[in-house]
C-alpha cells in the first residue's frame, strides 16, 4: 500500500513542543493535512542544536535570503549571535527533504526559520522568507504556509 506523497511540516504545527516559548502550535485540523500523504515533522531550530525553551531570536536586518548570503545575522534577545544554529538547522532540514524525496513543505508563518512570504526581523514584519524556507526554495522545494 502506498503511504502517499511525503511532505515536511513544521514540527510545532504537528504538535511537538519545540517553540522558543516551550509550547506548540498544533493545527486544530491536522488530520485534514494527513489525508493521502505522509507528514514528516521537522523543527529546523532544534535540528540546529537550539534548546526548548530558548530566547526569542530575530534576523537583525533583511530576511533569510540575506542570512544565507552572509549579509545578515540572527541574534537572540540576550544579544547572542545564533546564526550558525539557524543555518545548520536549515541544511539538516534540506537533507531530510532530499533523503525522502520531498517536494513540498508545510510551514509555520512569520518564523525566522520556517516563515514564507513575510518574516519577523528586528524592524518588524517584512516581506521575505525565513532561513530554512529560503534554502528549501533555492533547492526546488515548494513551501506553503498553513
Ligand atoms: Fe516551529 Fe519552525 Fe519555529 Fe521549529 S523553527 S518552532 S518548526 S516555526
Amino acid at each position: 500500500m502506498s503511504i502517499g506523497e511525503k511532505k515536511i511540516i513544521s514540527a510545532c504545527l504537528y504538535g511537538q513542543i519545540c517553540r522558543f516559548d516551550g509550547k506548540n502550535k498544533k493545527l486544530p485540523n491536522l488530520s485534514d493535512y494527513k489525508k493521502g500523504c505522509c507528514l514528516i515533522p521537522v523543527c529546523p531550530e532544534i535540528l540546529g542544536g537550539l534548546p526548548v525553551p530558548r530566547p526569542r531570536a530575530r534576523i537583525n536586518s533583511g530576511t533569510g535570503k540575506d542570512v544565507l548570503d552572509g549579509k545578515a545575522r540572527i541574534v537572540d534577545e540576550n544579544g547572542k549571535d545564533v546564526t550558525d544554529y539557524y543555518i545548520d538547522g536549515a541544511k539538516k532540514t534540506l537533507q531530510i527533504a532530499i533523503d525522502n524525496n520531498v517536494k513540498k513543505a508545510l510551514f509555520k508563518s512569520k518564523s525566522p526559520s520556517c516563515g514564507f512570504g513575510r518574516v519577523h526581523n528586528a524592524e518588524g514584519l517584512v516581506e521575505g522568507n525565513g532561513v530554512t524556507a529560503e534554502l528549501l526554495i533555492r533547492n526546488g522545494i515548494k513551501v506553503v504556509i498553513i
